[in-house]
């Protein structure tokens, strides 16, 4: 990759660049600490313009007219273009976030132009139901739902996966014919600057999506706290979600939070150790660890566990540290200095508090904010096995029998998503039923699909965003009866 074209640095609202009130912000390199560019920051007067052009164009613009098929057609000529600059959608993802180009190129920005033709698919199939019920006073009634858009979204997204998660909130929003001002991460900012000039390019008329980057308690807190904001999408940390949910409550917003994870993967005496190591090691490391559905508690048959710690320790091993842009790195850096700084203070937890380290477990002495991927043996009792981590930190954890799994499994606040290898469909069936969490794999593990549900129990979150039930999300039910 020699030559990336970075996007537009101001602000998009109303369908036009337009500078901030509030200042500037650098944008790092996580892989050397450089910094990469500059962009205009919102303040709330900014925010205030951003959300009257996403309440005009919802309440009485040009997209408050449109058809649901005319919204799907733009929602494929939006996938179209994604598509045709997958690779710049790729650079900007490994150039900011710090992950491999490949990983952003084939798993990311793929998944956002499934994620756009599958809810342009969704965009004329927004509908209600007729419901049978009994004579309204002695006269017949016809009773009947409709969906109806929920209004603005005021759509918050993390740093992790800034081309997918923002594709997520986007895609159904614009489905369900409502409109968006997004707030993207401010450590990971540049594919939404790159997604609104697409969405300018594709025709969505003024106002339907508008961007304001700038820091969480800045500009988040001003779209927070909004009055003209009829929804909150949030993706990001349990304690940011609780504010959320809190500002939301003073003025009855729908909220959707999806929230962060420590889910367990669960080995039972069966199961296939050579198959299934590359994937639960993916499952630890894949993005240097910084994905939501990240298995890191490692829970293992007593029998297997020196099996299963040598084959996800040979896993490890073969892991390259380095540049996103070669092709043989299969771990970049992690985000930034206080995150490096965090895993690694979680690391030194888990030796004070006994944990045995299997492989890993030191930053490696050069530029950018690089932690080896790491194993420890331990419980289910240690700060690593009990916080989120979002590093490349697994803990294998033995057990005894399959109670005790699920119990393990259960015992942590949680409840995004499970792992279960095993041979035994009965084994895993009943397993599956007895976890609290929004998403089982069995015997794999992957990023969430748009056509289905996704989110998390528990701390992980509330309701949920993809598919049918992403869509609804995005709509309030209103309900008709006609007495004759
Ligand atoms: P974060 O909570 O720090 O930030 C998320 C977003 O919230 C950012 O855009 C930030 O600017 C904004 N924000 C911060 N303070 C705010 C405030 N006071 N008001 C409004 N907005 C504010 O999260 P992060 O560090 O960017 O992301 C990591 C977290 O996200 C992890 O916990 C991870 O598990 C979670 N996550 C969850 C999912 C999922 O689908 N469940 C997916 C990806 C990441």
């Amino acid at each position: 990759m020699t030559h990336i074209e970075l996007p537009r640095t101001e602000l998009f609202i109303n369908g036009e660049w337009c500078p901030a009130k509030g200042g500037t912000f650098d944008v790092e390199n996580p892989t050397d600490g450089s910094t990469i560019t500059t962009l205009e920051s919102a303040d709330a007067s900014d925010v205030d313009r951003a959300v009257d052009a996403a309440r005009q164009a919802f309440d009485s613009g040009p997209w408050s007219r449109l058809t649901g098929l005319e919204r799907g057609r733009l929602l494929n000529g939006l996938a179209d273009l994604v598509e045709q600059h997958a690779e710049r959608f790729a650079a900007l993802e490994a150039l900011d976030v710090g992950k491999p180009y490949l990983d952003a190129l084939v798993v990311d920005v793929d998944l956002a132009v499934k994620t756009f033709r599958h809810f342009a698919g969704w965009a004329d199939k927004v509908h209600g139901a007729t419901i049978p019920v009994p004579d309204h006073m002695g006269r017949p009634r016809l009773s009947y739902t409709e969906r109806v858009p929920v209004g603005v979204v005021g759509a918050i997204t993390p740093w992790n996966a800034p081309t997918m998660i923002t594709s997520w909130k986007l895609a159904s929003a614009l489905a369900a014919g409502c409109t968006v001002v997004l707030k993207p991460a401010e450590d990971a900012p540049l594919v939404s600057q790159l997604l609104a000039e697409l969405v300018d390019a594709a025709g969505f008329p003024p106002g339907v999506l508008n961007v304001v980057n700038g820091p969480g308690h800045v500009t988040g807190a001003a779209l927070t706290a909004h009055p003209g904001v009829d929804k909150l999408s949030f993706t990001g940390s349990p304690e940011v979600g609780r504010l959320i949910a809190r500002a939301a409550a003073d003025s009855f917003k729908a909220v959707t939070l999806e929230l962060g994870g420590k889910s367990p993967q669960i080995i039972f005496a069966d199961a296939d150790v050579e198959a299934l190591a590359p994937v639960a090691a993916t499952s630890v490391f894949a993005n240097s660890g910084q994905t939501c559905a990240a298995g890191t508690r490692i829970l293992v048959h007593r029998s297997r566990v020196d099996d299963v710690t040598s084959a996800l320790a040979e896993q490890a091993s073969r892991q390259r540290l380095g540049d996103p842009f070669d092709a043989a790195t299969t771990m970049g850096s992690l985000i930034n200095a206080g995150q490096r700084d965090r895993v690694m203070g979680y690391i030194e937890s888990g030796l004070a508090e006994g944990a045995e380290v299997v492989t890993g477990g030191r930053a490696p002495a050069r530029a950018g904010y690089f932690v080896e991927p790491t194993l420890f043996v331990g419980t289910n009792e240690l700060r690593i096995a009990r916080q989120e981590i979002f590093g490349p930190v697994g803990t294998i954890i033995p057990f005894d029998d399959p109670e005790e799994a699920i119990r393990l499994a259960n015992a942590t606040e949680y409840g995004l998503a499970a792992v279960i290898w095993t041979r035994d469909i009965n084994a895993a069936m009943s397993a599956a039923r007895g976890l609290k969490v929004g998403a089982v794999w069995v015997n794999s593990w992957g990023a969430p699909d748009p056509g289905l549900p996704w989110g998390g129990m528990k701390t992980s979150g509330v309701g949920r965003e993809l598919g049918l039930s992403g869509l609804l999300a995005n709509t309030e039910e209103r309900l008709v009866n006609i007495v004759y």
